[in-house]
C-alpha cells in the first residue's frame, strides 16, 4: 500500500481505481455514487439552482474547519441562496504528486462529515493527478443542484426601497482566520472559521418569514462588497449602520492590529437577507432562534434614488460611501 499519492493514482487504471474505492467510496458511500457510472442518474424536479465553486484555500487545515469542508459549505451556500434546498454534489480533485495519502483521507472524511450535516449527497467525482509543483497540494471543485423552494425566489436585482438589510451573524470570522493562521498570528481572543452549511435556516425562513427579496452569502469581498453588488443589481441605494453589523471580539481585535476592515473580509457561514420592513422582525426571530443566527442583526435599509450606492453610517456618527473591493485582498482563501 502507498503513502503517497502517485501520478499513478490519476491514470484511470488500477491504482486510480483503488483510491477510488478505498477513499471517496468508502467515505462518500451512497447508492448513486457507489454504482460508479459514468454519469450519477438523479431524482430531482424543476425548477432547480446549480452552483460550481473551485476552492484553493491555503493551509488546507484551518481553526474552524479545512478544504474538504468548505468544498462543500461554499457551494451548499450558494445554491441555497437561491432559495433551494441543496440535494446533489460533484467533486473534483485535483492533486499533486507527492501528497500524504493521510492528508487526502482526512480532507475526503470530512466532506463526507459536511455533507452529512448539510443533507447533501457527493454522487459523481473525478481526481486528477499532476506532476509535483503543478498545484498545491489539493484544489477541489464542488458543483451543487438544489430544489428551488418558492415560486418566486430570491434573486440579487430585487431589493427594493423600504426593505430591511439582516446580516445572520458576525462578520470577517473566516477571511482573518485563515490569514492569521497563515502568518502564524494568533490574537488574545481565539479565532476560527465560520465556515457551516446554511440550508437549515434558509428553509426555516423561506418557509415562515414571508417573501424574501435577496438572499446571498458574503463570501469573498465580505459584506462591503456584496452590498455593494446588490445596490447595483437592484439599482437602488443601500445604508449600512456600521454599529449594528455584528463583529467577533477577536476579529475586532486582529482587525484593528492589521489595519482590515471586518466589512471586507469573508464569510463561509453567514448570509444577507433583504426584505419588505413588515416581514423583518419575524426573520430576526427565526434567524436567531437558528443554531446558524445567533447573534443575526438587523443592519441597514433599501433607499430610493441614488442607485448602486452604498453608504456606510459610521459608529463616529459620520457617513461614508462604500466601494467594491479592489484587487485581492487575501489570495486563496476559499
Ligand atoms: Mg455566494
Amino acid at each position: 500500500m502507498h503513502t503517497h499519492i502517485l501520478l499513478d493514482h490519476g491514470s484511470g487504471g488500477l491504482a486510480s481505481q483503488r483510491l477510488i474505492k478505498d477513499i471517496f467510496v468508502r467515505h462518500l458511500d451512497n447508492p448513486v455514487l457507489s454504482l460508479l457510472n459514468d454519469a450519477a442518474c438523479l431524482d430531482i424536479s424543476g425548477p432547480v439552482a446549480m452552483s460550481t465553486d473551485t476552492f484553493t484555500v491555503t493551509p488546507l487545515f484551518f481553526p474552524g474547519g479545512d478544504i474538504g469542508s468548505l468544498a462543500v459549505h461554499g457551494t451548499v451556500n450558494d445554491v441555497a441562496m437561491c432559495g433551494a434546498v441543496p440535494k446533489y454534489l460533484s467533486c473534483g480533485f485535483i492533486i499533486e504528486e507527492g501528497l500524504e495519502l493521510k492528508i487526502l483521507e482526512r480532507v475526503v472524511a470530512s466532506m463526507a462529515q459536511a455533507a452529512e450535516g448539510a443533507e447533501v449527497q457527493v454522487v459523481t467525482g473525478d481526481t486528477k493527478v499532476v506532476p509535483k509543483g503543478a498545484v498545491d497540494q489539493i484544489f477541489i471543485n464542488t458543483t451543487g443542484l438544489g430544489e428551488i423552494l418558492v415560486h418566486d425566489p430570491p434573486q440579487g436585482n430585487k431589493a427594493r426601497p423600504g426593505d430591511l438589510v439582516l446580516v445572520s451573524g458576525s462578520m470577517g470570522d473566516h477571511g482573518l482566520t485563515i490569514l492569521a493562521h497563515r502568518e502564524g498570528l494568533a490574537f488574545q481572543t481565539p479565532i476560527q472559521s465560520d465556515s457551516a452549511a446554511l440550508h437549515g435556516l434558509v428553509h426555516k425562513l423561506m418557509q415562515e418569514a414571508g417573501a424574501i427579496h435577496v438572499l446571498r452569502d458574503p463570501t469573498r469581498g465580505g459584506l462591503a462588497t456584496t452590498i455593494k453588488e446588490i445596490a447595483e443589481q437592484s439599482a437602488v441605494c443601500i445604508e449600512l449602520d456600521e454599529a449594528q453589523i455584528p463583529v467577533n471580539p477577536g476579529v475586532e481585535e486582529g482587525c484593528a492590529f492589521l489595519g482590515l476592515d471586518p466589512l471586507f473580509l469573508a464569510n463561509e457561514g453567514k448570509m444577507i437577507c433583504i426584505l419588505p420592513r413588515e416581514y423583518a422582525p419575524k426573520a430576526l426571530q427565526i434567524m436567531r432562534s437558528h443554531d446558524m443566527g445567533h447573534s443575526a442583526a438587523i443592519v441597514g435599509r433599501v433607499i430610493a434614488g441614488h442607485p448602486g450606492r452604498v453608504v456606510l453610517n459610521t459608529g463616529i456618527g459620520g457617513q461614508r460611501l462604500v466601494h467594491m473591493l479592489e484587487g485581492e485582498q487575501l489570495p486563496r482563501i476559499c
